[in-house]
């Protein structure tokens, strides 16, 4: 019977940092590796929702995310001629839930993240190749040639995970069907409010604004494509893609840093059955990527972590600690993966008699029913 008294996490990712951070608050020695030399701006803005939120409280640092971005109080589904289909009112669930819905700019939240990690214990130009288990603990191999042991490997190394490979021998993510580009504006409040984020859906693409901090809005487009596309001009095929749309959707296209913008096929994988192996465990997108149509990946990493850490602090041993975490976590993530990839596919209808029932049935739901089904994914499950 062996205990988790170090840990490493393959992975400086939201997840991992997390992951990270949770296991340090819990008084677990942790070291986090990743292969970038520096944690850079990987794709602008993200929206955490109360549920993340939630657990960025209990570890005291809720108001440093609060203060880094912008805390949304109002939601809206609109049609792609600007009719009002839902209206989320982000304000009141804030207050059911106990936490607010923040949208911050992804560099900023990786740094109040390491910032509450213990110093030395972020490893950065380490690349993961792969690992061995034996009695004396997990033996980790890097691409430098060097290796470290521990008692417990966590693997947050996202959609292509090598430790997944090595765990789960998995094929290649899904595609889902849609490209994704995103991008980063300054919008007068004027012509976007304060606190607010809107979904517009048209045929076969939707657009998202979201209010970041100051002035500035992240934005991105979805659009039914083939898989792998690129663009000589990606900021010009956006407005292409866009053109007709209601206000303020041509000007905030109008005021994108077009440096910001930046284009990804979306894809997701199949709910896995198991995740762990003995003292080996997955976190975030390396143990159940998901489309972004719920905003909840990286909430749901959030989430894996804090649970990571209170199954691993209780005294015991780390096999039956890990096999206590996938059991409570695999069945909410694998029920929010299926939700996302099933709104992703009712939003990218594309032909136009498709669209326009769709479009009257959002309308015509029940505000109530939406606000449960809404508040299902954004209501801390934890103990
Ligand atoms: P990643 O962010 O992929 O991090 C993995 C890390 O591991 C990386 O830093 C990588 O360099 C490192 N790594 C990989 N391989 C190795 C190796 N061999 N050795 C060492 N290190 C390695 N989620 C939300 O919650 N809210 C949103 O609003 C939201 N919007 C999104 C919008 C879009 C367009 C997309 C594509 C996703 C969105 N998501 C959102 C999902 C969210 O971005 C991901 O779920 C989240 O970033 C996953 O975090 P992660 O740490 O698990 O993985």
């Amino acid at each position: 019977m062996r205990s988790a008294r170090f840990v490493i996490v393959v992975g400086g990712g939201i997840a991992g940092l997390a992951a990270g951070v949770a296991l340090a608050r819990a008084g677990i020695e942790v070291r986090v590796f990743e292969r970038a030399h520096e944690l850079g701006d990987t794709g602008g803005g993200i929206t955490l929702w109360n549920n993340a939120l939630g657990v960025l409280r209990n570890w005291g640092l809720e108001a440093h995310v609060c203060d880094a971005g912008c805390v949304l109080e109002r939601g809206e589904l609109r049609s792609a001629a600007g009719r009002t289909l839902v209206t989320t009112p982000l304000a009141e669930i804030a207050r059911r839930t106990g936490s607010p819905a923040v949208a911050l700019h992804r560099a900023q939240l990786a740094t109040v993240l390491v910032s509450a990690l213990p110093p030395g214990a972020l490893a950065l130009g380490r690349e993961f190749v792969r690992f061995e288990v034996s009695d004396r603990g997990v033996r980790v191999f890097f691409a430098d040639g060097s290796a470290e042991r521990a008692d417990v490997l966590i693997g947050a190394d996202g959609l292509r995970s090598r430790v997944r490979a090595q765990l789960c021998g998995d094929a290649a993510p899904r595609y889902a069907g849609y490209t994704c580009w995103r991008g980063l504006a300054t919008l007068p409040f004027a012509s976007f409010p304060a606190h607010t984020a809107w979904e517009v859906w048209g045929r076969g693409a939707r657009f998202g604004i979201v209010r970041l901090d100051g002035e500035r809005v992240y934005w991105f487009l979805t659009a039914n494509a083939p898989a792998g596309g690129r663009d000589d001009d990606a900021p010009a095929r956006v407005r292409e893609r866009v053109r007709g749309w209601c206000a303020p959707i041509a000007e905030v296209l109008a005021c994108t840093e077009p440096a910001s913008v930046r284009r990804d096929d979306l894809c997701d994988r199949p709910p896995l059955a198991v995740w762990t192996r003995g003292t080996v465990t997955l976190a975030g997108d390396a143990a159940h990527p998901m489309t972004p149509n719920l905003g909840q990946g990286a909430c749901q990493g959030i989430e894996d972590a804090a649970v990571l850490a209170e199954c691993l602090s209780a005294q015991g041993d780390a096999h039956a600690a890990l096999a206590r975490y996938e059991a409570r976590r695999r069945p909410r993530t694998s029920r929010i993966t299926v939700r996302s990839r099933r709104l992703g596919w009712i939003g990218q209808r594309e032909r136009a008699c498709e669209c326009a029932v769709r479009d009257q049935l959002m309308a015509l739901t029940p505000a109530a029913w939406m606000r449960r089904a809404y508040e299902a994914n954004v209501s801390l499950p934890l103990g």
